[in-house]
C-alpha cells in the first residue's frame, strides 16, 4: 500500500515524514500520471485558492476528481476546503467529495492560529488530541451522509463521507497520529473491498 501526497503547494513534506514515521510507503505527487501508483492521496494544508489555480493549470483537478471515484482521499485544512461541496469563496473549484459547507479562515487569521484539544471518535473510542489550527476553515453545514469523526467543543472539525476523510486542523504538525491510522485503515479496507 502506497500513499501519495499532493505536492503542488503547502505542507506536503511534513505529511510525507509523518506517513514514513508510520512505516507507510509514501510518495510526493508532482505530476497527474503518478496517481496511478498510489492507493490513497493526501491533500495538504496550504492555500486553497493557490492550489485551485495550480490544480486547474496542471490537469490535477480532473485527475484528482477521477482518482476520488476509485480511491480514498484525506484533505487537511486547505485540502478540506477543496473537498467540501461548498465554500464561501467563489475562487475555489470544489472537488465536491464531502457534502459540507466551509467558511475559509472561519477560525480567524494567522494571529488566531493555535493548538486546541480535539475529541476524535475512532473505532468506537473517543480519543483526545492536541491539534493545530492555522487559518483553519470552519464547517458550517453537514450533509446527511457525512459522519463527524472529530469535534472541538461543539464544532465538527473532522468528517468522513464514503471513502474520503477531511480535517480542519493539521495532523501532520501534531505528535499524535490516530487520524492517519484511520485513513490507512480506510485505504486498506477500500483495497480489500475492491480486490478482484
Ligand atoms: N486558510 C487557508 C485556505 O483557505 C487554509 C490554511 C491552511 O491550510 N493552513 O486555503
Amino acid at each position: 500500500m502506497t500513499v501519495g501526497v499532493l505536492a503542488l503547494q503547502g505542507n506536503y513534506e511534513k505529511h510525507l515524514e509523518k506517513l514514513e514515521s508510520l512505516d507507510c510507503p509514501a510518495v510526493l505527487i508532482k505530476y497527474p500520471n503518478q496517481l496511478s501508483q498510489v492507493d490513497g492521496l493526501v491533500l495538504p494544508g496550504g492555500e486553497s485558492t493557490c492550489m485551485t489555480l495550480l490544480m486547474e493549470k496542471t490537469g490535477f483537478h480532473t485527475a484528482v476528481s477521477k482518482f476520488a471515484k476509485e480511491k480514498p482521499i484525506f484533505g487537511t485544512c486547505a485540502g478540506l476546503v477543496l473537498m467540501a461541496s461548498e465554500s464561501n469563496d467563489s475562487r475555489i473549484a470544489s472537488l465536491n467529495l464531502i457534502d459540507v459547507t466551509v467558511d475559509r479562515n472561519g477560525y480567524g487569521r494567522q494571529v488566531h492560529s493555535g493548538i486546541h484539544p480535539v475529541e476524535l471518535k475512532l473505532n468506537g473510542h473517543t480519543i483526545s488530541e492536541s491539534s493545530m489550527f492555522i487559518r483553519a476553515p470552519k464547517i458550517t453545514r453537514i450533509g446527511g451522509n457525512v459522519e463527524i469523526i472529530g469535534k472541538m467543543g461543539m464544532d465538527p472539525v473532522a468528517v468522513r463521507q464514503d471513502h474520503h476523510l477531511a480535517s480542519c486542523f493539521h495532523p501532520e504538525m501534531s505528535q499524535d497520529s490516530n487520524i492517519y491510522s484511520l485513513f490507512l485503515e480506510m485505504i486498506h479496507s477500500h483495497c480489500l473491498a475492491n480486490a478482484v
